[in-house]
């Protein structure tokens, strides 16, 4: 239904020269001091989505201090990962009508929609269900200021600037946007994926598609497990077994080990317990994402 909207030439050329910016980092001079900058703006515009965008923002999952979801909150920007109150409301859509007709990332439209096309193909109408999807969102004051989408790119704008400055174009490239390139599409990967027949494990009958998906995980800090996620939405935890590894938990647990972090949903016991599975047939179901009634 949604693929005869209007093509957003605007957004597709935007998001197409983002992701070229990042495969052309290959044609310069890769240093290794790069990496650590690399690797840090790569956890920060990650943690900003996953952490903030979604388990804090869109689903309460625990509570922060205020400058510390701001820090988050300036790694999602500097992702351009979506402005918080246009994001919160597609997500908290995206969860009532899961893989319906009208789920817009579903790939029940197709997997290059439910991957990219859906935000070049957007109706505008989904601006106001956002609006009042997202409606505490709103009273947030910088999420209120992002909304301007001449404002919500300064801070990454800014950094590319400084970087250029200080590390050419070559640290450019290599520090904002090949992890923005791996970023957008893992984070893309959690809607196209990890609702995908073919890929993954559920543990949870839901009424969805969605799967668990330990190779989407891996790169999206733990976001793919996203039948548990699905199937327990205010859990801080989307790995819920010891063997399914969530980057984001653990640094949901850290930061409540260091009192930054509290009224944390963590899943009960129940939920956590180890299965009868073996740590080699976790392993094996784990990468082969194999179901795991079929090991
Ligand atoms: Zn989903
Ligand atoms: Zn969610």
């Amino acid at each position: 239904m949604f693929k005869n909207e209007k093509f957003n030439i605007g957004i597709f050329s935007i998001l197409v020269i983002l992701q070229l910016l990042g495969v052309a980092a290959i044609w310069t001079q890769f240093q290794w001091s790069f990496f650590p900058i690399m690797f840090s703006i790569y956890l920060w515009m990650g943690l900003g989505t996953t952490l903030y965008l979604h388990r804090y923002l869109t689903h309460r999952g625990f509570e922060m201090p205020g400058w510390l979801k701001f820090i988050f909150a300036l790694g999602s920007a500097i992702g351009l990962s979506g402005d918080p109150v246009t994001w919160v409301g597609d997500h908290r859509y995206h969860h009532l009508k899961s893989d319906t007709e009208e789920d817009i990332h579903s790939p029940r439209h197709g997997f290059p929609y439910a991957h990219m096309m859906w935000l070049i193909r957007k109706p505008p109408s989904f601006r106001e269900r956002s609006l009042r999807y997202a409606a505490d969102v709103r009273k947030i004051s910088y999420c209120k200021v992002w909304e301007n989408s001449m404002l919500y790119v300064l801070p990454h704008l800014a950094l590319a600037a400084l970087l250029f400055a200080t590390l050419g174009l070559a640290g450019m490239l290599w520090c904002l946007y090949v992890p923005m390139l791996i970023v957008y599409n893992l984070t893309w990967a959690v809607n196209s994926i990890c609702h995908m027949k073919q890929f993954g494990y559920r543990t949870f009958e839901t009424s969805d598609e969605s799967k668990n998906n330990f190779w989407v995980g891996l790169g999206a800090f733990g976001e793919g497990y996203h039948n548990n996620h699905h199937a327990k939405p205010r859990c801080a935890a989307h790995g819920l077994k010891w063997w399914e590894f969530d980057v984001t938990r653990y640094v949901i647990w850290t930061l409540e080990k260091l009192h930054l972090a509290w009224n944390v949903q963590w899943p009960t016991p129940v939920e956590s317990e180890t299965e009868d599975l073996t740590a080699d047939e976790a392993g094996t179901m784990l990468i082969t994402s194999a179901d795991p009634n079929s090991i």
